[in-house]
C-alpha cells in the first residue's frame, strides 16, 4: 500500500456503502449480501476482492464490517509467515467478525493450508509435536467471514479461489466517478474546487481513486500557494503539469515504459524482465501498477512473445518529443 496515503486518508475514506462512489453493480450485491448475513444471523460469505492498487478493497473490508456491526481484523499474505501466525489471529476472531488479508496470493503454502478447514467448517487443524509423536487437534472457531484482496486473481491457487463464495473484480473508474470522489474528499479536507476544477483531477487519476486523492492534495498545496486558494481548471492543469502529469494521466514512469519499448526495443515485443531492468523499475511494479492501467488505454498489447507499444502510444510519444 501507498505509504504515503495510509494515514492521510483515513479521513476521506469512505465508511458506508453509501458514501463509497461507483462500483454499483458491486456494491448493490453487497448490500443484499450484507443485509441477508444480517437477517439470517449467520457471518457473511467468505469474499475476494481484486483488482488494481487503489481502487477500493480495503475500504470495502472496511464498510462490509461496520455495515455488519462487527469486527474487522486486517493482516497481508506477506506478513504471514508462518501457519502460527494465522492460527493466532483465528482464534482471537469474535462471532461473524471479518477478517481482512490483503495480498492473499502472496501468503506461503503452509499458512494457505491452515486456511481451508477455517474457512469451509470453521475448525483449525493444529499439529501439535514433531516426528512420529505428532498428533492433530481440531478447533472450533467463532463462524467468521474472510475477505480476501488481491490485485493477481491469477496468482492465487484453485483450492483457495474455490472456497470464496463471493468473487468480484474491481473496475477502474470513470474520469465523472472520480471527480464525484475528488469533490467528496475536498469537501472533507476543506479544499475550495470548481466541478470542471475536479473532472481535470478525475481524468488525470489513472481511473484510480488513491491516485486522484493524491493528486488533490498536491493541486492543493498549488493552490495555497501562489493561487486563489481554489483549485480551477487553470490551477489544476498548471499544478499537474508540474507534477509531470500528462493530459492523458501518464505520469513519468509509464512514459518512461513506452518510450523505453519504442526506442530502444523497436516497439516490441519485449518481456517484462528486460523492460524493467532498462526502466530501473521492478517487474513486480510494472505488472502490477502500470502494465494494467496502459493496457486498458490502449497504450500497451500484452502478446505471448511479450509487450508491444500500439499505434496510440507512439502518437502519444510523439507529442513529447516536439
Ligand atoms: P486498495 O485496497 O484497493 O488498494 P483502498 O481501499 O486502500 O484501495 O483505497 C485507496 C483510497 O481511495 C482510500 O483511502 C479511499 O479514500 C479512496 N477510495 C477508494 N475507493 C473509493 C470510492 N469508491 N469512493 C471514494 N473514495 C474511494
Amino acid at each position: 500500500m501507498d505509504q504515503e496515503l495510509c494515514r492521510p486518508d483515513d479521513s476521506i475514506r469512505p465508511r458506508a456503502l453509501d458514501d463509497f462512489i461507483g462500483q454499483d453493480d458491486l456494491r448493490a450485491n453487497l448490500r443484499v449480501f450484507v443485509a441477508a448475513a444480517r437477517e439470517r444471523g449467520q457471518a457473511m460469505d467468505h469474499t475476494l476482492l481484486y483488482g488494481s492498487p487503489g481502487l477500493g478493497k480495503t475500504t470495502l473490508a472496511q464498510i462490509i464490517a461496520s455495515e455488519l456491526g462487527v469486527n474487522l481484523v486486517s493482516t497481508s499474505g506477506p506478513v504471514l509467515e508462518r501457519s502460527g501466525d494465522l492460527a493466532a489471529i483465528l482464534t482471537n476472531l469474535g462471532r461473524y467478525d471479518i477478517l481482512f488479508i490483503d495480498e492473499i496470493h502472496r501468503m506461503p503454502p503452509t499458512v494457505e493450508e491452515i486456511l481451508y478447514p477455517a474457512m469451509e467448517d470453521f475448525k483449525l487443524d493444529l499439529v501439535i509435536g514433531q516426528g512420529p509423536g505428532a498428533r492433530t487437534v481440531k478447533i472450533d472457531l467463532e463462524p467468521f467471514t474472510l475477505v480476501g484482496a488481491t490485485t493477481r486473481i491469477g496468482l492465487l491457487t484453485s483450492p483457495l479461489r474455490d472456497r470464496f463464495g463471493v468473487i468480484n473484480r474491481l473496475e477502474y473508474y470513470s474520469p465523472e466517478e472520480l471527480a464525484r470522489i475528488v469533490t467528496r474528499a475536498a469537501r472533507i479536507l476543506d479544499v475550495a474546487i470548481t466541478e470542471e476544477g475536479a473532472l481535470i483531477i478525475g481524468r488525470r487519476s489513472r481511473g484510480t481513486p488513491r491516485i486522484a486523492n493524491r493528486l488533490l492534495r498536491r493541486v492543493r498545496d498549488f493552490a495555497m500557494v501562489g493561487g486563489e486558494g481554489v483549485v480551477t481548471v487553470e490551477l489544476a492543469e498548471k499544478a499537474l503539469a508540474r507534477m509531470d502529469v500528462d493530459e492523458q494521466g501518464l505520469d513519468y514512469m509509464d512514459r518512461k515504459i513506452l518510450s523505453t519499448i519504442i526506442n530502444h526495443y523497436g516497439g516490441g515485443p519485449v518481456g517484462v524482465k528486460p523492460l524493467a531492468v532498462a526502466c530501473s523499475e521492478e517487474v513486480r511494479t510494472i505488472e502490477d501498477i502500470y502494465e494494467p492501467y496502459l493496457i486498458q488505454c490502449g497504450f500497451l498489447k500484452r502478446t505471448p512473445r511479450g509487450r508491444v507499444a500500439s499505434a496510440k502510444a507512439y502518437a502519444h510519444m510523439k507529442l513529447f518529443e516536439r
